[in-house]
């Protein structure tokens, strides 16, 4: 059982999402990752196939801060655990990281096809990344804001068909 952590408010984000992943451990996964948001509106995409110390010590040296973040842990359906495959995954366009959890994208096959057909590279095998470069196809093409492009993704995956 994968877990999820967000932050955004006051405080440096890091340390409270790293100590919510370590309260969500007992639950069980095979990789963690995080995303944060510095104060430069850069994202910082970290991961770490195994536990959540040692995705600690693959930010130890980084840039970790940032008042906005978003970690998981991760329970593999769809590529094996490694730090590729685990989450986040980060669109196209760079501006977008996303988790996703405890869930199986069922058509996640026919909408890669179908992005790969639109110029989208993957990089990992997971169906979550499938979504997130969805989000950033319904984005560009319909130069949408973010709310109205996760619902569409959400509802009309048939966008992409002919
Ligand atoms: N389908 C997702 C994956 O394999 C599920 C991840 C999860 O629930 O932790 O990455």
């Amino acid at each position: 059982m994968c877990g999820i952590v967000g932050y955004i408010g006051p405080r440096q984000a890091f340390p409270i999402l790293i100590k919510g992943l370590h309260r969500l451990e007992y639950r069980g996964y095979d990789s963690a990752g995080v995303a944060l948001l510095n104060e430069h509106c850069e994202l910082n995409v970290y991961k770490s196939k195994g536990k959540v110390a040692d995705l600690e010590a693959v930010v130890q040296d980084k840039d970790s801060t940032g008042t906005v973040g978003i970690a998981h842990t991760r329970w593999a359906t769809h590529g094996e655990p490694n730090q590729i495959n685990a989450h986040p995954h980060v669109s196209a366009s760079g501006d977008i990281a996303l988790i996703h959890n405890n869930g199986i994208i069922e058509n996640y096959a026919v909408l890669k096809q179908s992005l790969q057909a639109n110029g989208y590279v993957f990089k990992s095998s997971t169906d979550t990344e499938v979504l997130v470069q969805l989000i950033d196809y319904i984005l560009r093409k319909d130069k949408s804001d973010l709310l109205t492009a996760v619902q569409l993704a959400l509802d009309r995956w048939s966008v992409l068909m002919p």
